[in-house]
C-alpha cells in the first residue's frame, strides 16, 4: 500500500481496470472562487495516487481520460461537489458515478450521520481522521499528514460501495439511487450556473 504524489497529471497506465475511487481537495467550498488543488484516485487495489495542480495548470490528459471514461464507474462521497469541481477545472464530466453519500441517505435511514467518517465506521469498522480537511491544499509542500488524509478519503470507497450496493438492492432502492446518480451532472451544472441553493423541484 503506497501513496504516490504526482505533479500535474497521472502517469499513464498506473491504474488497473474497473471502478475508481475519486476525491478532490480545493481551496474552499465555492467552485467559482476556490481552485482545485489535488485530485485523489485509486483503483481499489491498495495504492492511492494524488495528482497535484499548480494554479491555472489543469492540462492533465491521462487523468481526464480516466475520469471521462464511460466504461469506468467513479466512486465518490458527495459527488455533487467533486463532479462540479472536476468539470469546472478539468472540463470533463466524471461519469458514470456512484455517490456513497446519496446511497447512504437512501439506506441508512436510521441515522442522519452521512459523513464519510461515520459511514466508514459503521459499514466497515474503519476509523479515518478528518483533522486535515480544512488545511492549505495550495501549499508548495504538502505535509505527510495531508497526504495521508487525502489518500484515506479514497482508500475505502470500493468496499463502502460494495456494502451500499448490497443494501440498496436489499431495500429495493437501486433504481432510485441510479436515477439520482444519473442526475448528478445536471445538479452540478445547476450549482455552477447559479442555482446552488435552489431545489429545482420545489413548489416555492
Ligand atoms: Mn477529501
Amino acid at each position: 500500500m503506497t501513496v504516490y504524489l504526482h505533479e500535474g497529471d497521472l502517469p499513464a497506465d498506473v491504474l488497473g481496470p474497473g471502478p475508481v475511487a475519486v476525491d478532490s481537495e480545493t481551496m474552499g467550498l465555492n467552485p467559482h472562487r476556490d481552485r482545485l488543488c489535488l485530485l485523489q484516485i485509486s483503483d481499489g487495489r491498495g495504492d492511492e495516487h494524488l495528482v497535484r495542480f499548480a494554479a491555472g495548470h489543469y492540462d492533465a490528459p491521462n487523468l481526464k481520460a480516466v475520469l471521462a471514461d464511460p466504461a469506468r464507474l467513479k466512486l465518490m462521497h458527495f459527488a455533487r461537489f467533486d463532479v462540479a469541481v472536476i468539470h469546472r477545472f478539468l472540463g470533463v464530466w466524471a461519469t458514470p458515478v456512484f455517490c456513497t453519500k446519496i446511497a447512504s441517505k437512501l439506506v441508512r435511514t436510521y441515522t442522519d450521520r452521512h459523513g464519510l467518517k461515520d459511514l466508514l465506521r459503521e459499514t466497515l469498522g474503519v476509523e479515518i481522521s478528518k483533522q486535515q480537511q480544512s488545511s492549505d491544499w495550495g501549499a508548495a509542500t504538502l505535509s505527510d499528514a495531508q497526504k495521508e488524509y487525502a489518500a484515506s478519503d479514497v482508500r475505502h470507497l470500493h468496499r463502502a460501495h460494495e456494502v451500499l450496493a448490497e443494501r440498496l438492492a436489499r431495500e429495493g432502492r437501486r433504481h432510485i439511487a441510479q436515477a439520482c446518480f444519473d442526475f448528478l451532472p445536471t445538479r452540478a451544472e445547476l450549482d455552477l450556473a447559479g442555482w446552488p441553493e435552489t431545489d429545482i423541484f420545489a413548489h416555492m
